[in-house]
């Protein structure tokens, strides 16, 4: 690898990077299927991904006709890492086992040991013979819409797909790695004013928000919208408030601490809630809710923007559902993608009927969202909400500040960068777009 590695530093070009030899084994973070059931009997908070996440040299899989090898140069953590290391809701080895059944190579992923991540950006090192617009050389980023192309159901909104899957997560060989297998349909162009961990984690938050809030798939935003956003800092949050503003909305930010909320001011955001401070006790107790807290709510939401929301953009679940059916406007829309505080979810009905309300379900994003997602990042309209960086053999430590909740943003992860900063190829339109903008996460983390 180091070779690849220094050949990658010096710029060298693609017939460079082709006529190098590809090592046997890479490092690599994974989960061990003998270990899946390492936690049982302990509450979910006390899981600890610094156990079960193992940083090591695994083989380096043969490549499909279709897919690229990436030298990835940084990843992130995102949440479905989480999952995965904390084995909730399920082991992520029966998704391994369903495509190991799917043909010769979906055959490679039914493993022992689940490589993960479900972000990168790197270089090409190879192609298979079926890839045609990308090349040895080309600087990538990777989303994670995993889809097997011959699958007839994949051809309308390929999320709609019956074998949509989310690469690194419900697929073998992720992104925190020194080398990823992916399809050549996961590659996107690199942001050229970004460093490589800058452009690492991006993909998978921001298409998820793209097509939540700016996709005809999801609740469009129109100008004068206001749109609530639960954890408005936080990995998707980040770039939901991002869409709003570029949107002509007005977006109403939930955090829980004054930190968060000084962030949300700085990028823009006036209307921020401290839902801590506030202490909203939405649930009475494990079976019931309160009515009278999602009305107070409802109230400071008024008071900040003047109405109810249009839209709310949701994701804690169990914890909010209840409070932003509630508080969402008439004829409103609730658009989720998640449910970290509880998949079985409650609301009161009669909110939804009688006041005309949508629950919109969403999940990632297909090729031209997360497409169209990249380029406004390409272009400095959407920034990266980088916060902190740690090195892949910490992998484990990165994933426990997501899984407790102790970061802002998104956490890059370096994998064969041997630093920060380094790939930024646009200088120019880095200036144009504000080293201060670009970095605002990172510098609040200090
Ligand atoms: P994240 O970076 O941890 O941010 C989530 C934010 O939600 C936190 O910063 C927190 O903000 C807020 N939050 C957490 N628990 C809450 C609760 N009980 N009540 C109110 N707010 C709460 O995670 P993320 O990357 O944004 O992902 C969020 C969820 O979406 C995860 O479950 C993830 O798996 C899922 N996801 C789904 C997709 C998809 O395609 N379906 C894509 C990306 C993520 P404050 O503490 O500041 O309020």
């Amino acid at each position: 690898m180091s070779e690849i590695l220094s050949a990658v530093i010096a710029g060298a070009g693609g017939d460079e990077l082709a006529a190098l030899p590809l090592p046997e084994s890479y490092r690599a973070a994974f989960v061990r299927r003998d270990e899946a059931d390492m936690f049982e009997g302990v509450a979910s908070t006390d899981k600890d991904p610094r156990k079960s996440l193992h940083v090591g040299e695994v083989p380096l899989p043969e490549l499909a006709p279709d897919e690229a090898y990436v030298a990835v140069m940084a990843s992130s953590i995102n949440f479905n890492t989480v999952w995965t290391s904390i084995f909730e809701p399920l082991p992520t080895f029966g998704f391994l086992d369903r495509l190991g059944r799917e043909g010769v190579w979906g055959a490679r992923h039914a493993l022992d040991y689940h490589v993960v991540g479900s972000d990168a950006s790197g270089v090409v090192l190879r192609t298979g013979s079926l890839v045609r617009n990308w090349k040895p050389g080309d600087k990538v980023t990777v989303h994670c819409n995993y889809v097997d192309d011959q699958d007839p159901s994949a051809h309308d909104d390929s999320m709609l797909a019956d074998t949509q899957r989310i690469w690194g997560f419900e697929s073998n060989f992720g992104g925190l790695a020194d080398i990823a297998v992916v399809k050549a349909n996961q590659l996107m162009p690199k942001p050229a004013h970004l460093s490589w961990e800058e452009a690492a984690i991006n993909a998978l938050c921001n298409s998820t928000a793209y097509r939540m809030l700016v996709s005809h798939n999801g609740a469009p935003v129109t100008q004068g919208d206001r749109v609530l956003v639960w954890g408005a800092s936080g990995g998707l949050g980040s770039y939901a408030v991002q869409y709003v503003l570029n949107a002509g909305g007005t977006p109403v930010g939930v955090v829980s601490s004054p930190e968060k909320v000084d962030l949300l001011h700085d990028l823009g955001v006036e209307a921020v809630i401290d839902r801590r401070a506030a202490g909203y006790r939405f649930w009475k107790d494990e079976h019931t809710q309160d009515e009278a807290e999602w009305r107070r709510f409802g109230k400071d939401i008024r008071s900040l923007v003047g109405a109810d929301p249009d839209i709310v953009f949701e994701h804690p679940g169990r914890q909010t559902m209840g409070a932003s059916v509630f508080a969402c406007r008439r004829a409103g829309t609730i658009v989720t993608c998640a449910a970290t505080s509880g998949y079985m979810i409650e609301y009161d009905n009669r909110h939804l009927w009688m006041k005309l309300k949508t629950i919109k379900g969403s999940h990632f994003a297909n090729y031209r969202e997360a497409w169209d997602a990249n380029r406004l990042v390409c272009e400095g309209k959407i920034l990266p909400p980088l916060s902190a960086v740690f090195p892949l053999e910490q992998v484990g430590e990165a994933a426990t500040q997501v899984h407790h909740n102790l970061h802002e943003g998104k956490i890059g992860v370096l994998c064969l960068a041997p630093g920060e900063g380094l790939g930024i190829d646009d200088p120019e339109l880095r200036a144009k777009v504000g080293e201060d903008r670009i970095t605002l996460f990172r510098r609040h983390e200090a």
